[in-house]
């Protein structure tokens, strides 16, 4: 008989560690929602980065560079639609000209491929209506249907033996461990707690009770009144430290314009609430004067960073915590988390004996 591993959460993490036990344990996968991932995991921009922004020493860095390439094949494994457009961020003016440089370098240090500086010549004729001084381009960033992941992960879930319990709500993990919930007791050998927004909520019942999670929620407008087949990121907004609103394609005509930044009190309210004349204000230094009045902007959706904070101090990094023994907590696993799932999940494995 094997050993049992009890999962709380289905999203893009929770799912690819599920995976990663999977010959060497019994998994159950606990899920509140009906279906995998219909929270922060489909909720994003779609985007897989390729670990430009991050300090060097960081789980985040170094996560998300082995997770571009763990995703890539596994999106050529298993067909989920990919594509590698590559993607821009550009310095507005003069003023940001050395942030940009300095992003440049540490994608360098973190070992970031196919990095490039622009010809802004080149850069102006292809984007005639957007405004910018400089550019640098990433080679390896790419754009991912979330949903059609999701719907891959699931599928293999279920190939791989792995029970998906779902909808079905964990109530806390009590010693032993075991992971209570609305179905019943699962007693399991370890319990790992990926429940995404939720996951300090976990936490505290299993006695570690110092994280919390304050949403950052984030707001996107949709917009098709020109064409976009590669992301164009402004440099990183510092007040909130996200990368800022950027303009991502998806595999529609469809170009998505966001995600904005509120602290949020609810993490289930994915009402969209920015202001459509911010994010005019916000879009009014990266397009063309003249071209600016010409875009439509429609309703998109809304998705929540799980922003964690440990004794009230912001966890800047990604925090992967073993407490107690045999109970392994994710907190504060946003952005560039859909990138670095896999390689989350290969790390949690191999500390998993
Ligand atoms: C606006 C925004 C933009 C982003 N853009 C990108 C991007 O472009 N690229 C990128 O790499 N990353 C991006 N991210 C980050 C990325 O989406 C997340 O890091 C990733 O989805 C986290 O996955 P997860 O599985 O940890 O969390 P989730 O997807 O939230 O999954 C957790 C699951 O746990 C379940 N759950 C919670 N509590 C319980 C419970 N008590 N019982 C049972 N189930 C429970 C939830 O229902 C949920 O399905 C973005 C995030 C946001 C919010």
């Amino acid at each position: 008989m094997k050993p049992v591993a009890g999962i709380i959460g289905g999203g893009v993490v929770g799912a690819h560690i599920a995976l990663a036990l999977a010959k060497r344990f019994s998994v159950y996968l606990i899920e509140k929602n009906l279906r995998l991932g219909q929270e922060t995991s489909t909720r994003n921009s779609g985007v897989l980065h390729a670990g430009i922004y991050y300090p060097s020493e960081s789980l985040k860095a170094r996560f998300c560079v082995e997770g571009n390439a763990l995703s890539r094949e596994f999106f050529s494994k298993y067909a989920v639609p990919f594509k590698p457009t590559g993607k821009y961020i550009i310095a507005r003016d003069e003023t940001e000209e050395a942030e940009l440089e300095r992003l440049f370098e540490n994608a360098l240090r973190n070992g970031v491929p196919d990095m490039q500086h622009v010809s802004m010549k080149k850069f102006r004729n292809t984007f005639p209506f957007i405004q910018a001084h400089s550019a640098i381009f990433s080679g390896s960033t790419g754009i991912i249907d979330a949903a059609d992941y999701m719907n891959t992960l699931a599928a293999l879930l279920d190939r791989n033996d792995v029970e998906v319990l779902k909808p079905c709500a964990a109530l806390g993990i009590a010693s032993g461990p075991k992971i209570e919930t609305d179905r019943g007791t699962l007693e399991a050998d370890v319990v790992i707690n990926a429940a995404g927004l939720y996951a300090d909520e976990m936490a505290k019942s299993a006695g570690l009770f110092d994280y919390d999670i304050i949403p950052l929620k984030g707001d996107y407008l949709g917009t098709r009144s020109f064409a976009l087949d590669v992301p164009i990121y402004p440099l990183p907004n510092h007040t909130h430290g996200t990368l800022g609103l950027h303009l991502t394609p998806t595999f529609s005509p469809e170009v998505l314009i966001g995600p904005s930044e509120a602290l949020c009190s609810r993490k289930d309210d994915y009402t969209i609430r920015t202001p459509f004349e911010m994010f005019y204000a916000s879009l009014k230094n990266t397009f063309a004067p003249s071209f600016l009045p010409k875009i439509e902007l429609y309703e998109g959706y809304s998705g929540n960073r799980p922003r964690a904070y440990y004794k009230g101090k912001r966890c800047e990094d990604f925090t992967i915590i073993e407490h107690p023994s045999g109970v392994m907590h994710l907190i504060g696993i946003e952005s560039p988390g859909l990138t670095s799932a896999p390689a989350i999940a290969r790390h949690v494995a191999s500390l998993i004996r």
